[in-house]
């Protein structure tokens, strides 16, 4: 009922030369499977030319970050508008790289997810602890504190676009992941904060060093609906034995 998505985020490691490069080798690999969505982030920069090459195939293309505002005085932002001119079907928002080095808040979160939704992008909230919250046994008030902050104000109909990823800050690129039954648990609470009637089927991506020798027994955990990675995304090979695990 859930169709899983594999979702490369590529933060910033790929020039316009190489994602270009990635992206049309993947797109032979992945071009005639149909149970399973993949989705890859560029850079910005990158944005226009790879979507030359996904924009015809069944590979979604997504921003790594938006702004609530259409334009303006913003210098360095990008907004919902910009995304969608250069083909983006997606948006990354609130990853934990962002809540830690840029300032991202719960309360931007909320406004960059109401403005993604107003613009039809379907946006990819991601929410986690960080060990240390983990260790003082706060992972569920943390998520949820982060979850409810993030869907104020958002209406039945918009969650048929909205993805949640869970990413333990712990296991974001540094090769500690979660085991299956830690990211099962919090996927299962998660989905218990959610609005009843649009928990079962709301897609839950976990996110925290996921790699080919991991990807079976997290993805077909109950509430694991598919990963957000980031460095077994950057080759291909390993990105393809992710999507077709
Ligand atoms: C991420 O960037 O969202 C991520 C999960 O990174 P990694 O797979 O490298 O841990």
């Amino acid at each position: 009922m859930r169709t899983p998505i594999m979702a490369g985020n590529w933060k910033m490691v790929k020039t316009e030369a190489e994602a270009v490069d990635f992206t049309k080798k993947l797109v032979p690999l992945v071009k005639d499977i149909k149970d399973r969505q993949v989705i890859i982030f560029p850079n910005f920069t990158c944005l226009s030319k790879v979507c030359d090459i996904t924009c015809p195939t069944n590979i979604g293309l997504g921003g790594q970050n938006l702004h609530w505002e259409d334009q303006g005085a913003f210098t360095g932002e990008v907004s919902a508008k910009m995304l969608k001119g250069v083909g983006c079907k997606f948006v990354l928002i609130g990853h934990s790289e962002r809540r830690q080095y840029f300032g991202e808040t719960d309360e931007t979160v909320n406004k960059k997810l109401l403005k993604a939704l107003a613009e039809k992008l379907s946006p990819v909230v991601c929410v986690g602890e960080t060990l240390t919250q983990r260790e003082a046994g706060k992972t569920m008030k943390v998520v949820e504190t982060q979850i409810k902050g993030a869907i104020k104000g958002i209406a039945t109909e918009d969650w048929d676009n909205i993805i949640i990823a869970y990413e333990p800050v712990w296991a974001i690129g540094t090769g500690k992941t979660a085991t299956p039954e830690q990211a099962q648990e919090v996927h299962a609470a998660i989905r218990k904060m959610l609005p009843k009637e649009v928990a079962e089927k709301t897609r839950i991506l976990y996110g925290g060093s996921v790699k080919p020798e991991n990807v079976k027994a997290l993805m077909t955990q109950p509430d694991i609906d598919g990963g957000l990675v980031g460095g077994a995304s950057l080759k291909v090979d390993s990105f393809e034995q992710l999507i077709k695990f």
